[in-house]
């Protein structure tokens, strides 16, 4: 069990990513906070846990407030008395040309996915310092390396997760803490059927044309991407550290 007695926090884990990601967590030894901005997916992915006879504590918050993303942290070191590891996943896609995309979804897409890695970091790295460092996987895209005409403000924010975490990676190596962030191609979740939903066809459509686009010939599973999250939060990955990963069916690969 790698994680055996660890604190653990995941952000967005109330689906897709974040919520195979928390149970992963939990399968290998450890205590699990999740926090999400929907409590009715707080409540579900309490009920996955529970069929796996684990629990999981669940902290309703918007990381893209500040006084959220604190307590999120908060509430888990007084949970579990310690903080070892934080998966910022939380993520929202709202998909716009420039041209056409209000201001205010603009600061949405940022707020959630760029400045809510570094407030619920910022907080989660005050304690880690001073209580023997950690790791932080925070979650990029394969649009933090390659652009899409639909999604411009998606790929700003993923973007600049990409430079967040190397910049987090160099200044908190010295008090023990990693920080790295992962690229999923396309994967099967909430998020996925939204977009199927925002193109007029079926999930089952856009899981055929989305599939064909990546060389291995179909989408990625959470369960995939979660692999890759612990893989980078363990002690297997000591000498890593300011690496964005890909997991993308070989998307990025042409
Ligand atoms: P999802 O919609 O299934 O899950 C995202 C979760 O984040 C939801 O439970 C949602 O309620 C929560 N959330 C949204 N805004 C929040 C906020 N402000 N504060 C706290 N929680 C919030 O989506 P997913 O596909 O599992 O996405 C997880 C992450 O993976 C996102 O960062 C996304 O950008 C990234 N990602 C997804 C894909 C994909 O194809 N699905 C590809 C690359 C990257």
């Amino acid at each position: 069990m790698r994680f055996s007695r660890k604190g653990v926090l995941v952000t967005g884990g109330g689906s897709g990513i974040g919520l195979a990601a928390a149970l992963a967590f939990l399968r290998e030894g450890a205590r699990v906070a999740i926090a999400d901005v929907s409590a009715a997916r707080g409540r579900e992915a309490q009920a996955a846990a529970r069929a796996e006879g684990q629990e999981v504590l669940f902290v309703r918050g918007d990381v893209s407030r500040e006084a959220d993303a604190k307590r999120m942290v908060d509430r888990s070191v007084r949970a579990f008395g310690r903080l070892d590891v934080v998966f910022n996943n939380a993520g929202i896609l709202i998909e716009a040309p420039v041209h056409e995309m209000s201001a205010e979804d603009w600061d949405r897409i940022l707020g959630v996915n760029l400045k809510g890695v570094f407030l619920v970091s910022k907080h989660a790295v005050r304690y880690m310092m001073h209580h023997g460092g950690g790791a932080i996987v925070n979650t990029g895209s394969v649009n933090s390396l390659v652009g899409d005409a639909d999604a411009a403000a998606y790929c700003a924010s993923k973007g600049g997760v990409a430079l967040l975490t190397k910049s987090m990676a160099l200044a908190y190596a010295k008090h023990g803490i990693r920080v790295n962030a992962v690229a999923p191609g396309w994967v099967e979740t909430r998020m996925f059927a939204q977009e199927a939903k925002t193109r007029g066809v079926s999930v089952a459509t856009y899981r055929k044309h989305a599939g064909a686009q990546h060389p291995i010939g179909r989408v990625g599973r959470p369960e995939e991407i979660a692999n890759l999250v612990l893989f980078l939060a363990s002690e297997d990955a000591a000498y890593i550290t300011g690496d964005l990963v890909v997991a993308d069916g070989g998307y990025t690969a042409r």
